[in-house]
């Protein structure tokens, strides 16, 4: 990992050139209409640059690079082999950027730069190269017909795929749809948040140096209900892939239902339950996993363990040891490499997660730890975090999304409580159990209704293990050879000899 102090990152920043232009069919190009918006940086409120606004024009012109690049098979048709080495080169060359990339993806969206290197950009660079490894070692399926009949069942590119993306971990989510879409020969218009646009359209220049040809990556940033709306809607899109919210997630299913009924994949949002138990292993690893999960990233994690189900007779010795572990998450400038805690990723977030502290009071809960801006005189957004205790399930604390750093602790008696509680909620995207019981473990895996579960441990997982939500977190999933299945479609050939 990188040893640059703070004044070195900063003088970094200074000579860093920032491209703010889509790119279309292998260069960058800006908005057809010249449109542009402020790229503003949550540390300080600085300008970062001024980013192309691209709109429905852009759009189309993605769109059609994108098809023509697949009908040539250029890349759709390349033998896997081949997208292997060159996915394997650009996994290359992010990691010989890692350190420019994650200084765009600091500067962009406030967080930490010792995360964005340690975090962001590994988990970035793994997917793009565990996608294009596992490429060529995939098979298709011979079904067990009679003699005289020979079936295939084969999969083939979707054809033209776009993928919406959120501001947390811009580089990371892109790489999650970027790496399967890739490696499978589809060709992509990546939409990046127009609160974190500047790595997607790095990148897109990096893997056109790794030999990617021109038209299979295009990246246009822009607003969602502009350009992100205009790709949702287009009749030449096969499939959607999309991180982000549950409200526009929603939205998306409209709008393919509204155009050409393209595949739409969805990773949404999540109030996962941390859920321990009295007879957890050990109650100092739970309290620091406690607030690791609600304060890494500043709680900007779709997976945030924003609910912790604490088992009641041990909630008073527990609880402080909490506090205790959470007083260790402590906003400050984000290109300190000793800071753990960055900035919120813009002044609007902040003002949201504040009205839900003041919500959270409001509703009764007792606040324990935080609640409060900080770090105003930088300019920047950044927030305490936040722990509010005896808050009930029904509170909008513990019903809403609030991706910060605000933890709500629900006391609980029985296993069959914690479970009621825990799924009592619309999403469904991760839960965490902690105890020493392995039959209750295995018992509480089974009951919990989220697409990953942690026992002992909390955001466990990599490339390996399938990503993605039960109920309105979503459908489908990112990572391992099951996101393959997204951006595939499965034929049968049926021959008579
Ligand atoms: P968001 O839904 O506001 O925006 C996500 C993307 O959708 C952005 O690129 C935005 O421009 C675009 N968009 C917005 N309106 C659109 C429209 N009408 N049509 C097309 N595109 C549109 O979400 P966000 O604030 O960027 O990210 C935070 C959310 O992402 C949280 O809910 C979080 O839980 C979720 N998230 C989920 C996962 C997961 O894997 N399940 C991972 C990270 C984040």
């Amino acid at each position: 990992m990188s040893q640059l102090t703070r004044s070195e990152w900063e003088a970094r920043a200074k000579t860093l050139n920032i491209e703010g232009r889509a790119f279309i069919n292998g260069e960058y190009v800006p908005a057809r209409s010249g449109a542009t918006f402020e790229c503003i940086s949550p540390i300080d409120g600085r300008l970062l640059g001024l980013v192309a606004s691209c709109g429905p024009a852009d759009a189309d012109f993605a769109v059609a690079s994108a098809r023509s690049a697949f009908e040539s098979g250029v890349w759709s048709r390349q033998a896997p082999a081949r997208r292997k080495a060159v996915m394997v080169h650009f996994s290359e060359l992010l990691q010989a950027h890692a350190e420019e990339l994650a200084l765009l993806e600091t500067l962009d969206m406030g967080k930490p730069i010792s995360d964005a290197l340690s975090v962001d950009l590994p988990g970035t660079i793994d997917s793009i190269r565990w996608c294009g490894e596992a490429i060529d070692k995939v098979y298709d399926e011979v079904a067990a017909t009679p003699e005289d009949q020979l079936g295939l069942v084969t999969r083939e590119p979707v054809g033209v795929v776009a993928t919406i993306v959120p501001w947390n971990f811009p580089l990371m989510m892109a790489s999650w749809k970027l790496g399967p879409a890739l490696a499978t020969g589809n060709s992509v218009i990546l939409k990046p948040s127009e609160r974190s646009p500047l790595t997607a359209i790095r990148i897109a220049q990096l893997a056109l140096d790794a030999g990617l040809p021109a038209g299979v990556l295009n990246v246009l940033p822009g607003y969602g209900n502009t350009v992100g709306k205009a790709l949702a809607l287009h009749a030449d899109v096969d499939a959607l892939a999309f991180t982000g919210s549950t409200q526009v997630a929603k939205q998306l299913l409209v709008y393919a239902g509204e155009s050409n009924m393209k595949r739409v994949w969805l990773e949404a949002g999540g109030k996962s339950p941390n859920i321990v138990f009295a007879d957890a292993p050990d109650l100092q690893v739970a309290a620091e996993a406690a607030a690791t999960a609600i304060a890494f990233n500043q709680g900007e994690v779709c997976t945030a363990g924003s609910r912790l189900l604490v088992q009641a007779s041990i909630k008073e010795r527990f609880v402080p040891m909490v506090v205790e572990a959470m007083k260790g998450w402590k906003p400050g400038h984000p290109l300190d490499p000793d800071t753990n805690v960055g900035a919120l990723v813009d002044d609007r977030h902040l003002q949201g997660v504040l009205q839900y502290i003041q919500e959270g009071q409001r509703q009764g809960a007792q606040l324990l730890l935080g609640g409060h801006a900080t770090g105003v005189e930088t300019g920047g957004s950044y927030v305490e975090p936040t722990l509010f205790d005896n808050v009930s399930n029904s509170m909008s604390i513990a019903r809403e999304e609030i991706f910060g750093p605000v933890l709500s602790v629900i006391e609980f008696d029985e296993a069959e409580d914690a479970v009621r509680i825990a799924n009592d909620t619309p999403y469904g995207l991760a839960a965490a159990v902690w105890t020493a019981d392995l039959s209750r473990a295995h018992k509480m895996a089974r009951a919990l209704r989220a697409g990953s579960v942690w026992v002992n441990l909390y955001d466990g997982g990599d490339m390996m293990a399938p990503f993605g939500g039960y109920k309105q977190s979503g459908n489908g999933r990112d990572k391992s050879l099951h996101a393959f299945d997204k951006y595939t479609e499965i034929k049968a050939t049926w021959i008579q000899l």
